[in-house]
């Protein structure tokens, strides 16, 4: 058995295609001289998809029509000398069309294997975008009245520098060994009959015939080569700016007594800085050596209505962000207090800091009324309410918020008057 298999038994029907796309690839794979776990298998949801546990390579089961997209992140991740295949039906590259146009456009670097057996085999035999015209399947039984996309077409115009159409009979790994040495995005479509449901509605139809008919020339379409695609902080390391790593590393230079962990809740309105509040909060701890989650939520006509951050900070590792039962809610405005009043009322503990200007609602937590908006105004009242949580908690040195605002975006618009010692 090859080493690329744990089990030659393959999962499909007799007689589907599917068998010698496997076969094909491991053939391909072996020309080309990659250890198994130089592989990573990335398979969509359909009868190609059963087949991940077959495999000695990595293998990652995408959602349907997704795995294009989910490989082309791997891909992106990898260093080079690694393989990234997807395997792929008709009906997830239907559903993921735009993922694999994209990812040819930007030549990242995978070979897609498309199972074009003309209609989604896994859930009874619906047509795809890509089956032909006139194939009978289990809701056309008339057979399709609309034309298929032709896919190679299609990823070759989009700038794919390798693209086959072949049949999915016999051995074809020379082409599939071609695809896996093109450096950059390949895309090989294979096609199929499905003998469960593509044959039982077609019982006439032969696959080169059908081929010919629907108008699926089979051959290989290039373009120059060219660079793979990269990012940019793997080629050279990450450059403050370029959107993917703007914030720089936080060094640890202050000392937080905190042991275990504690959730707060900041909730206000939207454009009052909630969100940024929380983020510098977090940035603060972390500056203490904290591990901290931050988490936002807000409508999505985000320039109205509440605001509400959740945040945690933690001695230990931090493995989910949501908080349930906060140690701390911060009420900085009317719209906060709505989005945030059933909580409240629901808190056995904690302490809810609230604005002057509110009315208090009953809870079991114990309630700390302060002039957050009437002292730094709405628009920092957020910031001045959590520099006054620190005061009263000592949950971290205020020194730590105070430092992570200076090396914020807000550090030449906030009055750095409001920190002052908080007055009760
Ligand atoms: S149902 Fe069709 S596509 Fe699925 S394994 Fe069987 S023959 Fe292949």
């Amino acid at each position: 058995m090859s080493a690329f298999l744990t089990n030659s038994e393959l999962p499909f029907c007799k007689g589907c295609g599917h068998h010698h796309v496997v076969r094909s690839t491991v053939k391909a794979l072996e020309g080309i001289g990659v250890k198994p776990l130089d592989v990573i298998l990335v398979t969509d949801i359909g009868c190609h998809g059963i087949v991940d546990g077959h495999f000695a390579t990595h293998t990652v089961h995408g959602l349907h029509g997704r795995s294009v997209a989910l490989a082309a992140g791997i891909a992106m991740g990898l260093p080079p000398g690694k393989k990234v295949i997807v395997y792929i039906g008709d009906g997830g590259a239907t559903i993921g069309m735009q993922h694999i146009l994209e990812a040819a456009r930007m030549n990242v670097d995978l070979t897609v294997v498309v199972h074009n057996n003309m209609l989604y085999g896994m859930t009874g035999g619906q047509p795809s975008s890509l089956t032909p015209r006139g194939f009978r399947t289990a809701i056309t039984p008339q057979g399709t009245s609309l034309p298929p996309h032709d896919l190679c077409r299609l990823v070759h115009d989009a700038g794919a520098p390798f693209v086959a159409r072949v049949l999915g009979v016999g051995d074809f790994s020379e082409i599939l060994r071609q695809a896996l040495e093109t450096e950059g995005f390949a895309l090989v479509e294979v096609l199929e009959l499905c003998t469960s449901y593509g044959v039982k509605w077609n019982p006439q139809l032969r696959l080169k015939a059908l081929a010919e008919e629907a108008g699926y020339p089979l051959g290989v379409w290039t373009h120059p080569p060219r660079p793979a695609f990269r990012l940019p902080a793997r080629a050279e390391g990450p450059r403050r700016g370029e959107g993917l790593l703007d914030l720089p590393p936080v060094e640890v230079r202050f000392v937080s007594p905190l042991e275990g962990r504690w959730a707060l809740i900041l909730s206000g309105s939207a454009g009052e800085g909630i969100q940024q509040a929380a983020e510098i909060l977090a940035r603060a701890a972390m500056a203490a050596g904290l591990h901290a989650t931050k988490k936002g939520s807000y409508p999505v006509t985000v320039g109205v209505g509440f605001s509400t951050a959740e945040v945690i900070l933690s001695r230990s590792p931090i493995f989910y962000h949501g908080v349930e039962e906060p140690d701390a809610v911060v009420i900085t405005s009317i719209d906060g207090l709505r989005n945030q009043q059933d909580r409240i009322r629901a808190l056995p503990k904690g302490v809810l800091w609230i604005d002057a200007s509110l009315p208090v609602p009953e809870t079991g937590a114990e309630v700390r009324i302060r002039d957050f908006r009437r002292r730094a105004g709405a628009r920092h009242a957020a910031l001045y309410a959590l520099w006054t949580v620190l005061w009263e908690t000592g949950i971290l040195p205020p020194a730590a918020l105070l430092e992570a605002v200076r090396e914020s975006s807000l550090a030449d618009r906030v009055p750095m008057e409001i920190f002052a010692v908080p007055q009760p």
